[in-house]
This record gives structure tokens, C-alpha cells and sequence, in this order.
């Protein structure tokens, strides 16, 4: 049974490097995050993990025309880097190793909150970026052009709340012991984790000013050229952002699970 788990992870992560969903060290990185998790959390673990890796690396393709005019989308044309993974997945990752050095179930709660959180974030960038309104940046207050970070709309926390909610879901149907106010809690932790994304962006994230286009972006580089820096921490990269609203999450869903339920 293990053996051919390792196989299918081993698979899908030379498909992904196929259709560029990963990049070569990416497909690396994931089979490594995948097969601790599945040692933690069997095989709904990856249940989990491939929901929120199959419903981003779509949304990242879908529109993809669109996006980059707007030139907001996160991928890298060859797929998501090492980085990237570890960004997203690194939060679950260190949970599935904390269950490893002492089983107890709180870490399965945490690296579900962490997956809700990536799947909230990468669903509200993706699918915000798309908005028709204007968002609305919370550290400039005022309207900005979709797709810079800081900024929320209807649209984009709507599809944050859908995003944790199918984590939570899923969460509730693949774990025999789940029970609702669990589920509620890697629900709720998942958006806040989002909404800490929100508010790092908007005051941490380094920002750029693309000279061609007179818009600002959070990419080096713009309509094929080098953009200039114009705000932001050198450290706090996009990665950095990810990683520590995945970490909120996992900590929300752990201290509500320990005040709530124990
Ligand atoms: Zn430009």
C-alpha cells in the first residue's frame, strides 16, 4: 500500500512538472511535503493537500491571458518553484513532522488550517484579480487596480471563504473523529490566515513601478523589463507573505482548538 502511494505521489509530481504546474526543484519539494504527509495524515492527508494543489494550479491557468495583463499572477512560467511549495505547504509540511515527533491531533487540525489558509489566499488572488470593481487597499484606503496585494473586494473574500470552506469540508468527510466545531475552527483560522496575508501585503510586501506600463506591480520584472523598487522590506518576498498567513492559520486553528475543545 505505501509503496504505491509513494508511486502515485512520484507520478503526480512528474506529471506536474510536464504541465508546468511545478518547476523541476517545485516537483521535488512536493514529493518530499507529500510523502510526510501521507506518513502523518494517511492518504486523506493528500486528499487535502491535492485540493488545494489541483484548485490553485487551475485557477493560476485559468484566465491566464487576462491575469497578465494585469500582470498579477504569481506563477513562474515554468510552474511553482521549491520556494513556492515551501511557501504554501511548508506550514502543513512542519505539522505533519510535528505529529511524527508527538502524535496528538491537534497537529492534524493545524496543518488543515494551514492548507485552508494557502487555498483561501491563492482563491481570492486568483479569482480577485478577475474582479470587474476596484478593490480597495487597506493601507492606502482607497481603490487601487486589481490584483496588488493589501487589497480586498466582495469578490475576492468571497472566494477566500469558499476556499477555506472546501478545506474545512473536506476536512469533515475524509476524518472519521471530525466534528463540526472543528471544522468551523479550520475554517474561520483559513480566512483569518487569508486576511493576515491581506494586511502583511499591504504594509510589509515589497512593491515595484513598471516605467513602460506606469503601474505598480510585485514582480521585478514588467512587459519585459526591469521594474523599480519603490516600497517595501528587501526580505518580505511574496514567500514570505505566504508563509507567515499559513502560520497564523495553523496558530488560530491551534490555540482555538486547545481553548475551545480541550
Ligand atoms: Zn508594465
Amino acid at each position: 500500500m505505501g509503496a504505491v502511494i509513494i508511486t502515485g505521489i512520484a507520478l503526480i509530481c512528474i506529471l506536474s512538472v510536464i504541465y508546468r504546474f511545478l518547476s523541476i526543484n517545485g516537483s521535488i519539494a512536493a514529493f518530499f511535503t507529500g510523502a510526510v504527509i501521507c506518513y502523518s495524515f494517511q492518504w486523506q492527508g493528500l486528499i487535502v493537500l491535492g485540493f488545494f494543489f489541483l484548485t490553485s494550479s487551475l485557477l493560476t491557468k485559468w484566465k491566464k491571458e487576462r491575469k497578465q495583463d494585469r500582470n498579477a499572477s504569481s506563477e513562474e512560467k515554468n510552474g511553482r518553484t521549491a520556494g513556492q511549495v515551501f511557501a504554501n505547504g511548508g506550514v502543513a509540511l512542519l505539522a505533519a513532522i510535528g505529529d511524527i515527533w508527538s502524535a496528538d491531533s491537534i497537529w492534524l487540525i493545524m496543518f488543515c488550517a494551514a492548507f485552508a489558509a494557502a487555498t483561501a489566499d491563492t482563491w481570492a488572488s486568483e479569482l480577485g484579480i478577475l474582479s470587474r470593481s476596484k478593490p480597495f487597499h487597506l493601507k492606502e484606503w482607497k481603490k487601487v487596480e486589481p490584483g496588488l496585494s493589501g487589497a480586498v473586494s466582495f469578490f475576492g473574500t468571497s472566494a477566500a471563504i469558499l476556499g477555506a470552506g472546501l478545506i474545512g469540508a473536506s476536512y469533515y468527510f475524509l476524518y472519521p473523529a471530525a466534528s463540526i466545531p472543528v471544522t468551523i475552527i479550520i475554517i474561520f483560522s483559513g480566512f483569518m490566515g487569508n486576511f493576515a496575508d491581506t494586511l502583511f501585503g499591504a504594509w510589509f510586501e515589497q512593491k515595484y513601478y513598471c516605467h513602460i506600463c506606469k503601474t505598480e506591480t510585485e514582480s521585478k520584472w514588467h512587459c519585459k523589463n526591469k521594474t523599480e523598487k519603490i516600497f517595501g522590506l528587501f526580505w518580505v518576498t511574496n514567500n514570505v507573505v505566504n508563509f507567515s498567513s499559513t502560520a497564523v492559520g495553523a496558530l488560530i486553528a491551534g490555540g482555538l482548538y486547545i481553548w475551545v475543545i480541550n
